[in-house]
């Protein structure tokens, strides 16, 4: 009997994550690092160094491995289709990760398949955004189609000065998407997880609170979300999932826009274990790190049932408090029921360094939980 091994490009946190349920599986993991301090790093016995730009580092590092893995989506799809070619087991294929990582192939996706989309267009002009302004009204959205993460690459544009102020951004990249300023009122994330031979399943959809841009808290399930917003949320990111092909876990991020049917449109989509579903490492029956290496090995996908009333997870980003273990006798003893997940990063500021967890009781207050993952996590951050 041997076990698989498992090959994630990338040494992120997310590929970090992935290291638990692999030691309890039995898997071996292997990730391949961006530089040698990166976070997964000191959690798997083999992290060769190298550039996942180049087809030959990426050619080495699939070598004895039984599938390749992502923990983020810059690999060129190129790269990705000759390794196919040569037989290397590549989940998520090229052709579903291309979705997530070019925001106007994905609006074509979503557009095609009669899912709800804001209104969109691909713009090469400054011309292009003042009609779509004037069609749509202002503002709109403009974003860079490929490369963007945490709000970088997104600029709202409230007149048609601000489109020619912005106008430098065709020499970047062209086409631009824009987009319909959407007036949602939160944002959800609607999370699966698809097997290569097409089983999926979908955790309970979930409410994530954006600060600057960047991922800062989620709750689970997401408070008084109609049950047919959510089931319909769920349809939605399943169907995604299995149109386009996705193995592994997909999240999909929508805005919830009460009164505007279904009730969500979708932002965009990750093809990979996401911020949005940290909360499922201690609050699901199987979490997303651990299902996403059921799903790429094409094994039977795990119970995502939510525990308990109500999950927290709140991010901590790099502040004031370099020495983070310091912290850990004052916010450990503030709240028992926290669960921490540090990234072994170095403390940067506004850097996602680590998040904790917090699995409510059934009956127990929302706004009681949060404050226990803010208390929490807020000390580890400022050291007090
Ligand atoms: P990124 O790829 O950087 O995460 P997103 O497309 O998710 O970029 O946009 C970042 C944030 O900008 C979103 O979380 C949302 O708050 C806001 N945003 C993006 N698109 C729109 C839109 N069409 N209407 C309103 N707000 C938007």
């Amino acid at each position: 009997m041997t076990f698989p091994v498992i090959g994630v490009v990338g040494g992120g946190q997310l590929a970090r994550m992935m290291a638990p349920p692999a030691v309890a599986l039995g898997f071996e993991l292997r990730v391949l690092a961006e530089a040698p301090d990166v976070s997964a790093v000191a959690v798997v016995a083999k992290a060769p160094v190298g550039n996942y730009k180049d087809l030959d580092t990426l050619r080495e590092f699939a070598r004895g491995v039984d599938v390749l893995t992502f923990d983020h989506e810059h690999v060129p799809s190129e790269h990705l289709q000759a390794l196919i070619g040569e037989g290397v087991n590549v989940q998520p294929r090229p052709d579903a990760l291309i979705n997530a990582q070019d925001k106007l192939v994905m609006r074509a996706a979503i557009e095609r398949l009669g899912l709800p989309n804001p209104a969109w267009a691909a713009v090469t002009s400054v011309a292009d955004i003042a009609a779509f302004g004037e069609t749509h009204g202002w503002p709109v959205v403009l974003k860079m189609p490929r490369g963007g993460y945490d709000g970088k690459g997104v600029k709202v544009l409230r007149t048609v000065e601000d489109a020619e102020a912005a106008a430098d951004w065709f020499d970047a990249m062209n086409p631009l998407l824009v987009e319909e300023m959407v007036a949602f009122s939160r944002e959800l994330s609607a999370l699966v997880a698809r097997t290569p031979s097409g089983e999926s399943r979908p955790w309970p959809v979930a409410e994530s609170i954006q600060v600057d841009g960047v991922c800062d808290e989620v709750i689970a399930p997401a408070p008084s979300l109609p049950p047919e917003v959510v089931a319909q949320a769920q349809a939605a990111a399943l169907r995604i999932a299995d149109e386009l092909g996705v193995t592994g876990v997909m999240a999909a991020e929508l805005f919830e826009t009460p009164g505007r049917a279904p009730g969500f449109l979708i932002n965009e989509l990750a093809m990979r274990p996401h911020n949005t579903g940290h909360w499922t490492m201690d609050g699901a029956v199987t979490g997303q790190f651990e299902q996403h290496l059921r799903a790429v090995l094409d094994l039977p996908l795990g119970d995502t049932s939510a525990l308990g009333g109500i999950v927290v997870m709140k991010n901590f980003l790099g502040g004031a408090n370099q020495d983070l273990f310091g912290a850990y006798p004052t916010a450990l003893a503030a709240e028992p029921t926290v669960k921490v997940h540090s990234y072994g990063k170095s403390v940067r500021p506004g850097r996602k360094i680590g998040h904790v967890n917090v699995v409510g009781s059934a009956g127990d207050d929302v706004t009681a939980v949060r404050a226990r993952a803010t208390t929490v996590a807020n000390i580890i951050r400022d050291g007090k």
